[in-house]
């Protein structure tokens, strides 16, 4: 956790976020400006800043993440049409938010 760091202040719950499915590893919330019906995004509760950071010693993170997603597409019906998951990686990408962060988005076709 870092206090500079907007996802791990959210993570604490020291700044506000809906949240929409939680594990020992991840946490799933609403995206603020949402680009489809469902827009959720699953983070580490561990800092790790983007993709390109993750490690060998992630991989139980990182495979929570996935599974976090698949708890997300459940609670909100978007099985079995499918969704779409994303992660972007610096600045061309559009890369804001420096907290590993992997976009679910569904409800519509994309
Ligand atoms: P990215 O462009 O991949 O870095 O995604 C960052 C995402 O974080 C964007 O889709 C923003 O809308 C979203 N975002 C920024 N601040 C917040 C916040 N406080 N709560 C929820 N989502 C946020
Ligand atoms: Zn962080």
């Amino acid at each position: 956790m870092t206090d500079e760091c907007l996802f791990c202040r959210i993570v604490s719950g020291a700044i506000p976020s809906t949240a929409v499915a939680s594990s020992d590893l991840s946490f799933a919330f609403r995206d603020l400006n949402p680009q489809a019906p469902t827009h959720v995004l699953v983070v580490p509760r561990a800092h790790i800043a983007t993709a390109d950071d993750v490690r060998g010693d992630h991989a139980a993170d990182v495979a929570d993440l996935f599974v976090t997603a698949q708890d997300v597409a459940r609670r909100e019906g978007l099985m079995p049409d499918g969704y779409r998951l994303v992660f972007n990686v610096g600045e061309i990408s559009g890369n804001t938010v420096p907290h590993l962060h992997l976009h679910v988005l569904g409800g519509r076709r994309l």
